[in-house]
Order: C-alpha cells, then sequence, then structure tokens
C-alpha cells in the first residue's frame, strides 16, 4: 500500500478544503526539548504550510509549571484564529498529561485526545479521532479492503494508536482482537487475522510465520535505528500478504495528511458547518 501516493491525494483534498474555507489555523504546543517531538511538530507545519494553513508555534521551557501550559492551552482554545489545537506528546514528566490534554477545547481536539472525543468515539458518534488510526482507515478504504466480517487484530493498546484503532475496525464490523505486551502466544492471535495492525515499536516483531496467507498488514511501528526507520513488520510478511505498508511511506505519511484533514474538520466545526457531536 502505497501510503506516500494516498497522501499526496488527501493533502489534494485539504487544500481545496482551505480555499473553500478561507484562513485556517493549526496550532502546536511543545515543552521542553525532545529532539524527536521537535522533528514531529517540524513536519507538522511544514505540512500545513504546504496547504495554506497558518500556523501558531508555541514553544515552552521543559521546566514550565503546569498552570502555565494550562494558560497557554486556555488562550489557544479563545483565540478564533485557531481551528486545531494539539499538545506534542511526550510531556515533560512533572506535567499530567492527562490534566493538559483534556483542557484543550474538544471542537479543536484534533488529535482526539480528550475524554469527550474520546467517549465519543467509544460511543459511536465519532468527532475528532487521532490522524494514525483515521489515516489506516483511509489505506482500507482506498484499497477496498473488506472490513465487514473480516478478523482484524489490533497489536498495540495506546490511547493515541490502539485503542482508537480497535474502535473504527469495530465500527466497519470487523471482529477485533486486541493484543498486547501481556498477550500469551501472539502468533495464535496474529495468524487468524484478515487485517492485522501492528502498532507496538518493536522492530520486526511481526514475522512471516505469524501472518495469514492474503491478509492485510498494516505497519504503523517506527523505530528509528542507525539504518533509517524501521516497522514491526519484517519483510518476510511480504510474500503471503495481499497488501503491506512499508516504513517509511505506508503510515507514517498518512498520519501527517490526516491531521490536515481533521484541521479541516475543527474548522468546519467551528464555523457551524458542522455540528459537533
Ligand atoms: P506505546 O508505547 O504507547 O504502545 C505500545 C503498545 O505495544 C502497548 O500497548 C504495549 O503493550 C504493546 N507492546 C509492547 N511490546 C509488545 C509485544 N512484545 N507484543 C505485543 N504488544 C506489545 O506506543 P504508541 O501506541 O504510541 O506507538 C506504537 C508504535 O507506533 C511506535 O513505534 C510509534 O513510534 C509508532 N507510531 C507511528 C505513527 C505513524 O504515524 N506511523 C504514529 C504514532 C505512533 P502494553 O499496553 O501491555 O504495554
Amino acid at each position: 500500500m502505497d501510503g506516500k501516493a494516498l497522501a499526496e491525494k488527501v493533502r489534494g483534498e485539504v487544500a481545496k478544503d482551505v480555499e473553500e474555507l478561507g484562513s485556517l489555523g493549526l496550532a502546536t504546543i511543545l515543552v521542553g526539548d525532545d529532539p524527536a517531538s521537535d522533528v514531529y511538530v517540524s513536519l507538522k507545519h511544514k505540512d500545513a504550510n504546504e496547504v495554506g494553513m497558518r500556523l501558531i508555534d508555541k514553544r515552552l521551557p521543559a521546566n514550565t509549571p503546569e498552570d502555565d501550559v494550562l494558560a497557554l492551552v486556555e488562550e489557544l482554545n479563545a483565540d478564533d484564529g485557531v481551528d486545531g489545537l494539539l499538545v506534542q506528546t511526550p510531556l515533560p514528566d512533572h506535567l499530567d498529561e492527562f490534566t493538559i490534554l483534556s483542557s484543550v477545547r474538544p471542537e479543536k481536539d484534533v488529535d482526539g485526545l480528550t475524554p469527550q472525543n474520546a467517549g465519543l468515539l467509544y460511543l459511536g458518534r465519532n468527532g475528532h479521532v487521532g490522524a494514525t488510526p483515521l489515516g489506516v482507515m483511509r489505506l482500507l478504504t482506498e484499497y477496498r479492503v473488506p472490513t465487514a466480517g473480516a478478523r482484524a487484530v489490533v497489536v498495540g493498546r495506546s490511547p493515541i494508536v490502539g485503542k482508537p484503532m480497535a474502535l473504527l475496525l469495530l465500527q466497519a464490523n470487523a471482529t477485533v482482537t486486541v493484543c498486547h505486551s501481556r498477550t500469551d502466544d501472539l502468533a495464535r492471535h496474529t495468524l487468524d487475522a484478515d487485517i492485522l495492525v501492528a502498532a507496538v515499536g518493536v522492530p520486526g516483531l511481526i514475522t512471516g510465520d505469524m501472518v495469514k496467507a492474503g491478509s492485510t498488514v498494516i505497519d504503523v511501528g517506527i523505530t528509528r535505528t542507525d539504518a533509517g526507520l524501521v516497522g514491526d513488520v519484517d519483510q518476510s510478511v511480504a510474500e503471503l500478504a495481499a497488501y503491506v505498508t512499508p516504513v517509511p511511506g505506508g503510515v507514517g505519511p498518512m498520519t501527517r495528511a490526516m491531521l490536515l484533514a481533521s484541521t479541516v474538520k475543527a474548522a468546519r466545526y467551528r464555523r457551524g458547518l458542522l455540528p459537533f457531536p
């Protein structure tokens, strides 16, 4: 599956939406100087810039007190020039991630991490949903991979990838199994999967002998190694699977593109063009 090509298509759709909606703003808050987070935030800005969105780049020192971070979130919540707002994680240890992420106004919460958006997803009345699971669903749709009645296995249960992924697949009428670090005999589950989503961060965890012939394998994992970025899925899977997403060039570009699409959605919510559920 070519995530790069599909992401290009999504960006084209977003650029048209931006033209239609007029000025659109995406704000990011980065606390501290984690180099990986810095790269992610910079890429988000580059993408937003390319589709004509305005960027609001807020950076705070690592030792910023929680109240000051919350005050900045409040300021951006109230700012009419900000459609989408995200707080880059991980946050420094002294900050409570739940408190800070929960303080984002739900209509602007493009990462879908407020209790409101997470709850809406749980109830099947989606508001904002994280860009990575949205990107995976878009890949499945684009490549016409049937989900209704399919057996889907998600490896990983984080709030940002695994859990929302499982819920979206369930909404798409797949029969979903969620595996994690305490799962006994992982292969027993993965071998059954028509759709396998690996979102772990352990290079090569999923090998050819763990995958059903003709299945679709989505590799969300990204680990930085000396040889470059590697996913959770071993090369040997390509011989068996009908579809597999490469790393890089699969889910990564889709995540970036879907964040832009979510910012468009946020703008529609805020302008009353789309009712927030
Ligand atoms: P987390 O570390 O939050 O979650 C990892 C999950 O994998 C946990 O649920 C953990 O289980 C599970 N796990 C760990 N080891 C094993 C194992 N040996 N067998 C089965 N399950 C295991 O990571 P994220 O969800 O944030 O990200 C997952 C991966 O996806 C990372 O590599 C990350 O870099 C990448 N990523 C890629 C994105 C993209 O755009 N392509 C976007 C976001 C993330 P437990 O809950 O029991 O600890």
